[in-house]
């Protein structure tokens, strides 16, 4: 592990590093300043220091970069098939890995799958690392990320890309802590820096006030969950690849079992919907959520939210669209009674058809709208239910 390091011969005890650590991690133990454990290597001391007494070995014993190559995308499986963020997070590592000059590879655990390999390869992977075992039929933390590990360590791939759901989430956290790299969770943008291969990570920080982009330069992978539809959808395309099958072997039964599957009652899950209705202030109360829901029911879709309506508790936050809720991509988006801030048009500005419904003219939505109704959102949602309905009955 690598630690701060003092030097006896240069060190003329004037305690500025003491004085200068944010973590109280300094302290003077006779002439010389000692460091514990609060130490988090940010360099601080080093910076006040007058006689660059205080180093951090950072490349001591640097590991070789350059032998590893190519992008992963962890291949997440959903009711007999693929998740879309599998294919998304493809069409994305094709970019890069264009710019890298490597190839593209899917990671795809579980039993008996091999008949998904192809869906990846037509989405842009030119391998499919496949494990295959009875072990591995459902995702639970232990099998999922040994077998992922076990990957990584042969094969060095120079950067991993993984869903930001709750399983892609558990493995790549489990393989970034376990091989000491950096994981960047939930990042709204992918780039590369062609000079050092670094893969630059844009991601929302501090409550989604600036937009951070974070390198992880010192080590490989370079780890980054994305949240689903982030990215489009690529191409299909007729092609094919190498399938190279791992060897998988346990040497203990896992600890956890799992049992049944039982959706969360009342959940939603927005950024699969193909027609959204959502929802802000200008829906004025809770209740007024139920004919938004009518509508978003009639056109066999889900009800979304601004920010502002589901911070006044109309609605749960799992509805919420934005930079801090859901980014989604339907063919069809209607705004009711939504301003159109910034950080709600973050969440689904890539919307094929976005209909805004505002009492005022000049609400930002309707710069970004493909059709606008000017009124009450309230009257014109039910009107529209209405008169859905009436086609509908006849
Ligand atoms: C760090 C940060 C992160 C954020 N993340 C998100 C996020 O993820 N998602 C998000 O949505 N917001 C987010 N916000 C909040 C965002 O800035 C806005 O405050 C929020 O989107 C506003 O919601 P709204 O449009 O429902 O409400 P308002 O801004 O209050 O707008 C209400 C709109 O309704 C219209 N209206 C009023 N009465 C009627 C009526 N009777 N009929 C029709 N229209 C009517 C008004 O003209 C107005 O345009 C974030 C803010 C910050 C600072």
């Amino acid at each position: 592990m690598v630690k701060l390091q003092i030097d006896k011969a240069l060190c003329i005890g004037c305690g500025a590093c003491v004085e200068g650590c944010p973590h109280s991690a300094l302290k003077m133990e006779g002439d010389f300043p000692v460091v514990d454990e609060r130490c988090i290597l940010c360099g601080a001391c080093i910076d006040v220091c007058p006689v660059a007494a205080l180093s951090i070995p950072r490349e001591k014993g640097k590991e070789d970069l350059s032998v590893y190559r190519g992008i992963w995308v962890y291949a997440q499986k959903a009711g007999g098939g693929l998740h879309s963020s599998s294919f998304e997070l493809l069409g994305k590592a094709r970019e890069l890995a264009k710019i890298l000059g490597c190839e593209v590879s899917a990671v795809l655990l579980g039993d008996k799958v091999d008949y998904m390999a192809g869906e990846l390869f037509a989405h842009g992977a030119d391998r499919v690392y496949l494990a295959d075992h009875p072990e591995l039929a459902t995702a639970r933390t232990e099998p999922y990320g040994e077998t992922v590990l076990s990957l990584v360590r042969e094969h060095r791939p120079e950067a991993i890309l993984l869903p930001a759901t709750i399983e892609g989430r558990d493995i790549g956290s489990y393989v970034a802590s376990v091989i000491e790299t950096g994981l960047t969770a939930d990042c709204t943008e992918l780039g590369i820096d062609p000079e050092n291969r670094n893969l630059l990570q844009t991601r929302p920080a501090f409550g989604g006030n600036i937009m951070a982009t974070i390198v992880c330069p010192n080590k490989r992978p370079q780890m980054a969950t994305v949240r689903p539809k982030v990215f489009p959808m690529p191409k299909r395309e007729e092609r094919s690849g190498e399938i190279v099958r791992a060897s998988v072997a346990f040497s203990a039964p896992c600890r956890v079992e799992v049992l049944e599957h039982t959706p969360i009652a009342g959940g939603c899950s927005i950024e699969d919907a193909n027609v959204i209705v959502s929802g802000g202030m200008g829906m004025k109360k809770a209740e007024n959520f139920a004919l938004l829901k009518e509508l978003a029911d009639i056109l066999g879709g889900s009800v979304g939210a601004s920010r502002a309506a589901v911070d006044a508790g109309w609605i749960d936050f799992d509805h919420q669209v934005g930079q801090t809720g859901k980014t989604v991509r339907p063919n069809l988006y209607i705004a009711c009674g939504i301003s159109g801030a910034v950080q709600h048009l973050a969440g689904m500005n890539h919307s094929d058809v976005i209909i805004a419904i505002n009492q005022d003219p000049q609400a930002p939505i309707f710069e970004l709208a493909s059709y606008g109704a000017v009124g009450d959102a309230k009257a014109i949602v039910a009107e529209l239910v209405g008169v859905l309905k009436e086609k509908l009955e006849s």
